[in-house]
């Protein structure tokens, strides 16, 4: 054992108690884990789903119960102790310590961040302070949202990233009438190719979404204290019941950063989950990890489970290092859109199309297949994932030709 390595069953303690602190902690015990394990987080439910709070949550056609993990019977029978409504405030890494909020001090010998991601907010000068908007991050934010879906009513959606869309279908679905402004000259800008952002483009205008991208929002104005106008840069003016604020996060950075860890858009971690401090790891949306010579930091539930898993692997002396294998869904009206790999720098793009809602847009960078969308098509995403997880790159034409059986591809 190394002096940066302690006894595999050594205390862990792991501040966030979201996707990536889940996991972390029913990996450890799955891995034989047998020291102390303290999961705690600032919310007041035990883990949850957080995607269906911008889908399925958000209909109303899910419980609360449905939402969680695990029932919170499971953390008793696995002996992982759930603080909840606690948030971390210190960490001492001198005496490898965290200060929780309630005064108390707990002694760690591995210390895991978990602490996820917040929105952006808007300021006060944006009229960020007026009632009547809503950001969709934690239950507790859909739960205080949810009254305002009335049939007829006019929402406003800020961001025309994942969750304004998912927000902007449900509430379409629910009968409101929708406005979504997206300042970019697209949807989808940062995070999506141009094939796939006009398929949610139409797709949504169909619905009678009113999508307007290239538009810049200037300030909310209100009565009462109560929001009733969104004002935009080109002088218009939109009457709105309230506001639905999507316009991306930031990593829940600050507790490392005061512990004088590293920070490189999140929390830097090597390929082992581990921070510059060796008894220190960070998992999911805060982490920012080594990926093809680059330094990246996804937001994703594939990303904080097989970081989670990673993390523990670390602890319990069994890393064989971090391999990224990015994944992503959403789901908006009925269309089911599943990615697999980062389109970032591909140079073409070819689409395999069965129906004008049934299709998959393969990303190439040279000859290399380095992402695909897939929309309604669960069959190419599979074998999309295979190939990518393999290093297999089909030939371009032989994926858009439907004559050729997408398996076959598998073999080629
Ligand atoms: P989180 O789930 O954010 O958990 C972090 C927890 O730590 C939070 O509870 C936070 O309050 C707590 N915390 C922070 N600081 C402290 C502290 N100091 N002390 C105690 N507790 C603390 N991903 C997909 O792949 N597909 C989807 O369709 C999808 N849809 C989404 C829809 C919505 C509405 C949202 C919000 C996210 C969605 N995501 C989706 C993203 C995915 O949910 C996140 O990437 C994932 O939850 C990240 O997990 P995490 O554990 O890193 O962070």
């Amino acid at each position: 054992m190394s002096s940066e390595t302690l006894d595999r069953n050594a205390p862990v303690i792991v501040v966030g108690a979201g996707q990536a602190g889940f996991t972390v902690c029913s990996k450890l015990r799955d891995l034989g884990h047998s020291g102390p394990i303290s999961l705690i987080g600032d919310e007041e439910q035990p883990p949850y789903q957080r995607p269906p709070l911008s889908k399925g949550y958000l209909l109303g056609e899910m419980t609360q119960e449905r939402m969680l993990f695990r029932p919170l019977a499971f953390y008793d029978q696995k002996e992982i102790q759930l603080k909840l409504g606690t948030r971390v405030e210190h960490i001492d890494r001198n005496r490898r310590e965290v200060r929780l909020g309630d005064g108390s001090v707990l002694p760690y010998g591995y210390l895991v961040l978990a602490t996820g991601s917040r929105p952006r907010v808007l300021n006060k000068d944006q009229g960020g302070a007026l009632d009547g908007i809503y950001y969709v991050r934690s239950m507790a934010d859909t739960n205080k949202m949810a009254p305002e879906f009335k049939p007829g009513r006019h929402v406003l959606v800020i961001g025309g990233g994942y969750i304004g869309l998912e927000a902007a279908a449900v509430s379409a679905k629910l009968g409101l009438r929708v406005t979504l402004i997206e300042s970019a000259p697209r949807i989808l800008q940062r995070v999506a190719s141009t094939e796939t952002a006009c398929f949610f483009r139409d797709l949504h205008r169909n619905h009678a979404v009113d999508i307007r991208e290239g538009v810049e929002f200037a300030t909310l104005t209100g009565q009462d204290g109560r929001v009733t106008h969104a004002h935009m840069k080109d002088g218009s003016v939109l009457a709105v019941d309230f506001v639905i604020v999507g316009i991306g996060i930031h990593p829940n950075t600050e507790l490392a950063q005061e512990a004088g860890l590293e920070i490189e858009n999140g929390i830097k971690v090597d390929a082992n989950c581990r921070t510059s401090d060796p008894f220190i790891l960070a998992a999911g949306d805060c982490a920012s990890f080594p990926w093809k010579g680059n330094r990246i930091r996804l937001e994703s539930v594939g990303n904080a489970i097989d970081q989670g898993e990673a993390a523990a692997r670390t602890i319990v002396q069994a890393s064989d290092g971090y391999k990224a294998k990015p994944w992503f869904w959403s789901d908006q009206f009925d269309i089911k859109l599943q990615i697999v790999g980062l389109a970032g720098g591909h140079d073409s793009a070819v689409t395999r199309r069965l129906s004008q809602n049934a299709l998959s847009i393969w990303y190439y960078r040279g000859e290399e297949l380095l992402a695909v969308d897939a929309i309604n098509q669960p069959a190419a995403y599979m074998v999309a994932k295979r190939l990518i997880e393999a290093g297999k790159s089909p030939e371009p034409k032989a994926v858009a030709d439907l004559d050729v059986d997408l398996k076959s591809l598998l073999h080629s």
